[in-house]
């Protein structure tokens, strides 16, 4: 692959990377309250959907974005629907509604919303369900800006005449498959009837099969497409790496990435971040566990980078933490391993990524840390760089103490190879007297292993992530129980109308829902046992398909339960 060239910085412009982060953003037609949330977050440049995106919806376009969970997709509508809000005279009504299929998504985009829009003191409120309805009364009533809700909960509000949306400006129809795989087409049907023809729609979506074609046809106009995650296929470009992801939860991470540098041990490695303040947490959690970690990222300027990579050179240090911005153009040769903390926003930056090893010949090693949501960014990956990418499990407290044996073996037998040892014979000998010679080995090899065994490690194993299957794919590693709910067949129930119930007023996504059993009467589905006062908590203040329903544990055992319906 080609290597943009390195081209030194004059050292009297140290602040240039923050300048050029201002640049990037405003370029798009940002405003500065916005651009500075952005540096402060440590966002170095603009992802791509963000690039095509923002202008676009800053200009008031609809927009049908094909992006998943990774690409930066929520700044990409969150930026511009803020930069839109009035400057004054709010009102009480929202001017934006964000609709998202599952409360964990509500929660988390309104995080975003709120972070972002922090300087221009933006009021944004999830709702979903599980939360005390009087609290969002209480907010909705003192008014709102943008609100991020589940389709069930925004139309309980709706029908209870605690949301207006007639002074919306812009619906975003987040996570669109997904909504309609949960079954809330209908409710969408309704919310979107309930908000004014004048309006700007956006929607985002991971796929595009046909219904959510249909429901982009029926509530946007004239739309732009903008399509992540289907670079163009680099299979002639992409070197010949070892390629592995590990798919873990976030709090697991800097575990797991310990265990991969202890299993691996790299002669050096570049670990890619996406943010500069993940660079520098990143590095002192790195330090602090024992490994030489050096920081690099566009925060810095050209004399203290000069500085980290002749650490890298020298093998002073043994890992680079970066983001791409700070990468950019690096030609490292001692570098055996590219670990994505982070996945890459897009394949074609995955690409360059990986081709800083495995160059000329030589193997190269290149590992990917997805958080569960981000299995389909994996996908596309695989797609673009048409490599499959070998999902492995997390290294075990096992396989670290058999590696870190395996290490001490090989130190010893090197040692016995080298001879000289006669030094240490009288030691050996005078314990001889009193022990068997194998014994004596033993203790000799146990101290070296725990002076050569590196950093400690945690004895306790990480639990591996399951990758999203879908509804009812879920294989259960914690006991299970099931929920009746008093409504079935007769009353129009699907699997889907659980699902969606379930997942848009639980913390619970559809693939912690296991079998689902619908007769006439009622319905029977499968939750982690953990969950079930929650879900029951959570369901009583809701309708599922309209209705109230008789939501409790159900107690008979199965095969009755199956007899009964
Ligand atoms: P999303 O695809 O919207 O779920 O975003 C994925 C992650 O990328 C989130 O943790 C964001 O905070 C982060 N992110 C979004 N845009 C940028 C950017 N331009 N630079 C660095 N990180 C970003």
């Amino acid at each position: 692959m080609s290597e943009p060239p390195d081209t030194p910085e004059p050292a009297d412009t140290p602040e240039r990377p923050d300048t050029a982060t201002a640049e990037d953003f405003s370029q798009l037609g940002l405003r500065p309250e916005l651009v500075a949330a952005l540096a402060q977050l440590g966002y170095e440049e603009p992802t791509p959907i963000q690039r095509e995106a923002i202008p676009l919806l800053l200009a008031g376009r609809d927009l049908m974005g094909q992006a998943a969970t990774g690409t930066g997709k929520t700044a990409a509508f969150a930026l511009p629907i803020l930069q839109r809000l009035p400057d004054t005279h709010r009102g009480t009504a929202p001017r934006v509604l964000v609709l998202v299929p599952t409360r964990e998504l509500a929660m988390q985009v309104s995080e975003a919303v709120h972070r972002y829009g922090r300087g221009m003191a933006a009021r944004v409120l999830p709702i979903y369900g599980g939360q005390p309805i009087f609290r969002q009364l209480r907010a909705l009533g003192s008014g709102v800006d943008v609100v991020v809700g589940t389709p069930g909960r925004v139309l309980d509000h709706l029908n209870r005449g605690s949301l207006t949306l007639d002074q919306l400006q812009t619906v975003v129809l987040d996570e669109a498959d997904e909504m309609l795989d949960m079954g809330f087409a209908e409710d969408l049907e309704a919310i979107m009837a309930a908000t004014p023809v004048q309006r700007q729609t956006l929607l985002f979506s991971a796929t595009i099969p046909a219904r959510v074609e249909k429901l982009a046809r029926r509530y946007l106009r004239d739309p732009v497409s903008v399509q992540i995650g289907r670079g163009p296929a680099t299979a002639s470009g992409a070197p010949l790496v070892r390629q592995t992801a590990y798919v873990v939860s976030r709090a697991h991470k800097p575990a797991t990435l310990g265990r991969i540098l202890d299993v691996e041990s790299p002669t050096a490695a570049i670990v890619f971040c996406r943010t500069r303040d993940e660079v520098d947490r990143l590095t002192e959690t790195l330090n602090g566990r024992g490994y030489r970690a050096e920081a690099l990222h566009g925060g810095m300027n050209q004399d203290q980078r000069d500085r980290v990579m002749g650490r890298l050179r020298s093998g002073t240090a043994e890992l680079l933490v970066a983001t791409d911005v700070a990468a950019r153009g690096l030609d490292i040769d001692q570098l055996t391993h590219v670990i994505n903390y982070d996945v890459p926003t897009d394949p074609e930056s995955y690409v360059h990524r990986i081709g800083r090893v495995g160059r000329a010949g030589r193997s190269g090693v290149a590992i990917t840390l997805a958080e569960p949501r981000e299995h389909r960014m994996l996908k596309a990956i695989e797609r673009a760089t048409k490599q499959r990418m070998h999902l492995a499990t997390v290294p075990t407290v096992a396989d670290l103490r058999a590696r870190r044996l395996e290490s001490t073996r090989a130190a010893i037998h090197e040692n016995l190879l080298a001879g000289d040892l006669d030094g240490f014979r009288v030691v050996v000998e005078s314990l001889a007297a009193e022990f068997d010679v194998l014994e004596v080995a033993l203790a000799a090899v146990q101290l070296a292993h725990e002076t050569l065994g590196g950093p400690a490690e945690e004895e306790a194993d990480i639990p591996q992530a399951a990758e999203p299957t879908g509804a009812g794919g879920r294989t259960f590693t914690e006991p299970t129980a099931r929920l009746f709910v008093g409504a079935g067949r007769s009353a129009g129930i699907r699997p889907q109308d659980l699902v969606g119930a379930i997942a848009g007023e639980s913390r619970l996504t559809g693939r912690d829902i296991g079998s689902i059993e619908i007769s006439d009467k009622f319905s029977l589905v499968e939750i982690p046992d953990s969950a079930v006062d929650e879900v029951i908590q959570a369901l009583r203040g809701t309708t599922i398909k309209g209705r109230k329903a008789v939501i409790r544990r159900d107690r008979t055992p199965a095969k009755r339960a199956r007899a009964r319906s």
